[in-house]
């Protein structure tokens, strides 16, 4: 018998979203409570870190309806599985 381990997680779960500089590897959590105003640029070296407006946009936009889905009183219960490994 092989066992299969799944990693799932709620979106009730997900309490804050990590921003990882790509250059100079600097992360910082904002609370997803607290999402409207995302980085542009890294705080620490100014780095810019979307190719856009429209790319920031589309983050942002993903994480507010990510905060709103949260809320949501659906009966049906969705995780999010994460890679294993
Ligand atoms: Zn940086």
């Amino acid at each position: 018998m092989t066992a299969e381990q799944r990693t799932l997680i709620a979106a009730n779960e997900i309490t804050g979203v990590q921003f990882h500089c790509p250059e100079c590897q600097t992360k910082s959590i904002i609370p997803l409570n607290r999402i409207e105003g995302i980085p542009k640029n890294c705080g620490n070296c100014n780095a810019p870190w979307y190719s856009g407006m429209d790319e920031m946009q589309t983050v942002k936009d993903f994480l507010l309806q990510l905060r709103e889905f949260r809320s949501l009183p659906s009966g049906v219960k969705i995780k999010f599985e994460l890679r294993g490994g």
